[in-house]
């Protein structure tokens, strides 16, 4: 990855216009929200690590990108999962098979507390390591962050853009919490991918004490389960896809569109406030993800 700004695009959507930061094209092997959060150990000096270690599902958009990293850096990466689906094992596709062609080491241990097992039992066999926690939930994610922060800050002013809102879907609030701490001036809002509100608000408090960095978590109209099928979720995908020609990823984004079209019906029309909303990127995982759909409504 050469330079890191990723273009902004102006689209209408459901008669809304809005912007979006197309971090899904930061580059073709390392893109994304990972690409942000991983960026430190992209920069950082790898001369007396041989390999990464780390944790996750056997379909996370994160495997991909660490085993593009571990590439990047000529090291191994051993990335332990609980368990893999026998028909993805079997069919290997999306981030798995991806981070298989990458040669990542992916290892199966069913315990469960993962993070446990490994801190207790792998690590200290291990040497000239790097750690990184589930989904990049690291402090070191702040580095690619505060630059995405700084790139959207720079386009505002240059744009002279008033009364801007950044909107992105979150799972474990990393980069929404990173990306407020260091937007100062621009209120950050999220919704909750994985697990509740209060999950989202405690993931918040474990990497940033300050409550005035949090970002405001936009409340959902029903409880959704991550991974799960939703029709309005495949509809919400389709639609954008339709309107814009931008394909939005299968897990987070329908769920942040479906929050940020509540949110704004709430003010009226002058009122409105500009929203920049982050593409993530994801897109690797999204075949599955359509099969299942298809699978299960048409
Ligand atoms: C990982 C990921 C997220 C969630 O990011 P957090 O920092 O964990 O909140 C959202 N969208 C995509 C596409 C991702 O890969």
């Amino acid at each position: 990855m050469n330079s890191i700004n990723s273009p902004m695009q102006k689209i209408r959507y459901n008669n809304f216009d809005f912007y979006i930061k197309r971090d899904d094209l930061l580059s073709h092997e390392f893109s994304g929200n990972k690409a942000r959060k991983f960026y430190y150990f992209l920069k950082k000096d790898f001369k007396n690590i041989k390999k990464i270690i780390s944790f996750g599902s056997a379909q996370a958009n994160s495997l991909y990108s660490l085993s593009c990293l571990a590439k990047l850096k000529n090291v191994k990466l051993d990335f332990y999962v609980k368990h893999i689906a026998s028909h993805l094992e079997k069919n290997p596709s999306g981030n798995y098979e991806a981070a298989l062609l990458n040669n990542a080491n992916i290892i199966k241990k069913d315990f469960a507390n993962i993070q446990e097992y490994i801190e207790h039992n792998i690590l200290k066999s291990e040497k000239d390591y790097v750690f990184i926690e589930e989904g990049g939930r690291v402090k070191e994610a702040e580095f690619g962050v505060k630059i995405l922060a700084l790139e959207i800050e720079e386009y505002i002013l240059k744009n002279n853009i008033k009364n801007c809102k950044i909107m992105l879907p979150s799972g474990t609030g990393t980069t929404a919490l990173f990306l407020q701490k260091n937007l100062k001036n621009n209120e950050v809002l999220t919704c909750a991918c994985v697990g509740d509100e209060n999950y989202l608000k405690q993931q918040f408090s474990l990497l940033e004490k300050d409550k005035t960095y949090h970002p405001t978590v936009l409340q959902r109209e029903k409880k959704y389960h991550f991974g799960k099928l939703y029709k309005e979720f495949y509809e919400v995908y389709q639609d954008i896809l339709k309107q814009t020609n931008i394909e939005f990823d299968l897990l987070y984004d329908p769920l942040g569109l479906l929050s940020l079209s509540a949110y704004l019906k709430e003010y009226k029309k002058e009122e409105k406030p500009n929203i920049i909303y982050i593409h993530q990127g994801g897109l690797l995982g999204n075949k599955s993800m359509q099969e299942r759909y298809e699978r299960k409504f048409l």
